[in-house]
C-alpha cells in the first residue's frame, strides 16, 4: 500500500505532547507501510506563529527521535513545507473555485456578521453565514474589490442534506450541511484559512492518509466538499482521541504540563515518553506495556486503535520512565544523566551562580537541589509572608504564570521587566512580589538568585513550577475567573505603561 502522512503543526507556543502524540502514530504508520512521513508547518496566522516556536517543534522531534521524510528544513519534492510560502497557490484555488461558483468574495462587515450572529443566538438557531454576500454579479464584486473593500472568501456549502464520510476508526459519520457554516477560504489579508489550506495540501503533497484528533471531526464536511470541488479524490481519515487529564477533560497545561520540552528538562527519557504515548489509545497485539518505536513499528495495526479519551497520566509516566533507566547498564545511565544535566555546558552555566557561595564542595548540592532536581511539593504554609497573604501569594503566582506563558523570548532582562512591571502594577513592593515566585521555584523563600534560577530551569519547567504552585491553594474555578479578570486589567495596565 502507497502511504503518505505527515503532520502540520501550527508554530504557535510550545511543543505539545498532542503534537508529539500525532507524530507517533503518523511516524510508525508511514514505517509501517514502508511510506513517506512529512512534515508541514502550518503558519497562516502571522500573528500568533514565531520562529522560535517553529524551531522549538523541531527540537522537539529531533529529541524524540521521530524522523521525517520530507519538511521545511530537508526539503523534498512537494515544498515548500511552509504554508506562508505557498500563497500562490493557495489563491489559484481559490480563484478556481470562485470561477466555478464553488466560492464567493464576502464583503460583510465584522458589525454586520456580529448581528447576524446575535439574531440567530437569539432564534436558538445554529449560528453560520447567513449568504448575503452569495447573489453578488461578477461586475459588482469586481467593483467593489477595485475600489479597496475589504473582503474574504467563503466557499459555498448547501443549506440542505448530509454529509455522509468514512472515518477508519469510526465507522460512516454523518453531519446535516445545515450545521457547516460558509467557511472562510481566503482571509483579509489573503492568508488562506487551515480548511482551504490543509486540503490544498494535503492533496498536492500526496497524503494518502490523515491521522489527526478528533476535534477536526466536525471540519470533514468542509473539506470533503472541497475535495468534490477540486475533482480530487479523498484521502484516508482517521481521528484519533484526544488525550485527557485524569479527570478526562481535555489535556490542558493547568493540569498537566503539556510542552514536549517540559519533559526533556524534568529528565525523561525519549523513549519513555513516545512508549507512553504509543499506550494512549493503542496496545500491542500481546498487550505487553513496554516497547521500543521498532517494535511498535513492527506490530503496527491501525484497527487496534482505540477512540475512547486516553488519561495522560504522569504517575504512569513516570513509572515507565523508571523502568526505562532500570534496564540502562551503568555505563549508559551515565551517559544519559550526562546528556541531561552533567554536561560541560550545563555546569558552565551552573557554578558561576554558586562558586561565590560556597566554602566546601559538599556545600554545593543543598545550593542546587532545586535546579538540578524536582523542588518539593509546596502548602499554604511554604508561602507564610509577613505581608502577602493567601489571595496576594495567589494573585503574584496566577498573574505572573499568565505573563509568562506569553513571553515569546526567554531572556533574562525581559523576565525581569516583566516582573518589575508586574510588581508596580499590583502596587507592590518588588522583594515582596517575589517571594511567592522564589518559593514556586526553589522550594523555599531564600534561594539562588531567581532570574539566574528561571534562565537555568529555562522556559518551561520554571513555568510549570508557578504554574504548578498555584495547586498548593485549591483555587476554585469561582477564584480563577475572578482572577483572570483582574489579568486583564492589570495588563490593561501594563500596556497602557502606567
Ligand atoms: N494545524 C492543525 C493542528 O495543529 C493541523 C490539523 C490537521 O492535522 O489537519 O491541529
Amino acid at each position: 500500500m502507497n502511504v503518505r502522512t505527515r503532520i502540520a503543526p501550527s508554530p504557535t507556543g510550545d511543543p505539545h505532547v498532542g503534537t508529539a502524540y500525532m507524530a507517533l502514530f503518523n511516524w510508525a504508520f508511514a514505517r509501517h507501510y514502508g511510506g513517506q512521513f512529512l512534515l508541514r508547518i502550518e503558519d497562516t496566522d502571522t500573528a500568533r506563529s514565531t520562529p522560535e516556536s517553529e524551531a522549538s517543534i523541531f527540537a522537539a522531534l529531533q529529541w524524540l527521535g521521530l524522523d521525517w521524510d520530507e519538511g521545511p528544513d530537508v526539503g523534498g519534492a512537494a515544498g515548500p513545507y511552509r504554508q506562508s510560502e505557498r500563497r500562490e497557490i493557495y489563491a489559484q484555488y481559490a480563484q478556481q473555485l470562485v470561477d466555478r461558483e464553488q466560492a464567493f468574495y464576502c464583503f460583510c462587515t465584522k458589525e454586520r456578521l456580529d448581528r447576524v450572529r446575535s439574531e440567530q443566538q437569539a432564534a436558538k438557531q445554529t449560528t453560520r453565514y447567513d449568504g448575503c454576500c452569495l447573489g453578488l454579479t461578477a461586475d459588482a464584486v469586481a467593483q467593489r474589490v477595485a475600489a479597496g473593500e475589504e473582503h474574504v472568501i467563503r466557499m459555498c456549502v448547501p443549506d440542505v442534506g448530509e454529509c455522509t464520510f468514512e472515518d477508519e476508526l469510526r465507522g460512516p459519520v454523518t453531519i446535516p450541511f445545515s450545521q457547516i457554516d460558509m467557511q472562510v477560504l481566503v482571509k483579509s489579508d489573503g492568508m488562506p484559512t487551515y480548511h482551504l489550506a490543509v486540503v490544498v495540501d494535503d492533496h498536492l503533497m500526496g497524503i494518502t492518509h490523515i491521522l489527526r484528533g478528533e476535534e477536526w471531526l466536525n471540519s470533514v464536511p468542509k473539506h470533503v466538499l472541497l475535495y468534490q470541488y477540486l475533482d480530487w479524490p479523498m484521502p484516508k481519515l482517521l481521528h484519533l482521541p484526544l488525550l485527557r487529564n485524569p479527570d478526562s477533560s481535555k489535556l490542558s497545561k493547568r493540569k498537566n504540563p503539556t510542552s514536549i520540552l517540559y519533559y526533556r528538562d524534568e529528565g525523561f527519557l525519549p523513549e519513555a515518553l513516545l512508549n507512553y504515548l504509543g499506550m494512549m489509545g493503542w496496545s500491542m497485539p500481546d498487550e505487553s506495556e513496554i516497547f521500543t518505536k521498532a517494535q511498535m513499528v513492527k506490530a503496527f495495526d491501525e484497527k487496534r486503535i482505540s477512540v475512547g479519551g486516553p488519561i495522560f497520566d504522569q504517575a504512569k509516566l513516570a513509572w515507565l520512565n523508571g523502568q526505562y533507566l532500570r534496564q540502562l547498564s551503568a555505563s549508559e545511565f551515565i551517559a544519559q544523566t550526562q546528556s541531561w544535566m552533567f554536561n560541560q555546558d550545563r555546569l558552565s552555566q551552573l557554578i558561576p551562580l554558586v562558586q561565590e557561595r560556597v566554602e566546601k564542595f559538599s556545600d554545593l548540592a543543598p545550593l542546587v537541589d532545586y535546579l538540578v532536581g524536582a523542588r518539593k511539593t509546596l502548602t499554604p504554609d511554604n508561602f507564610l509572608h509577613k505581608t502577602l497573604d493567601r489571595d496576594a501569594n495567589v494573585k503574584i503566582l496566577h498573574h505572573t504564570s499568565a505573563l509568562l506563558d506569553d513571553l515569546r523570548h526567554w531572556e533574562r532582562e525581559a523576565i525581569f521587566e516583566l516582573c518589575q512591571d508586574l510588581a508596580q502594577a499590583l502596587d507592590l513592593k518588588f522583594r515582596d512580589y517575589l517571594f511567592p515566585l522564589f518559593v514556586a521555584i526553589s522550594g523555599r523563600g531564600v534561594s539562588l538568585p531567581l532570574f539566574d534560577s528561571l534562565i537555568f530551569l529555562g522556559p518551561d519547567l520554571s513555568r510549570a513550577r508557578i504554574r504548578g504552585a498555584l495547586d498548593a491553594f485549591s483555587v476554585s474555578g469561582k477564584e480563577r475567573k475572578r482572577l483572570d479578570k483582574s489579568l486583564v486589567k492589570v495588563t490593561a495596565l501594563l500596556s497602557s505603561g502606567q
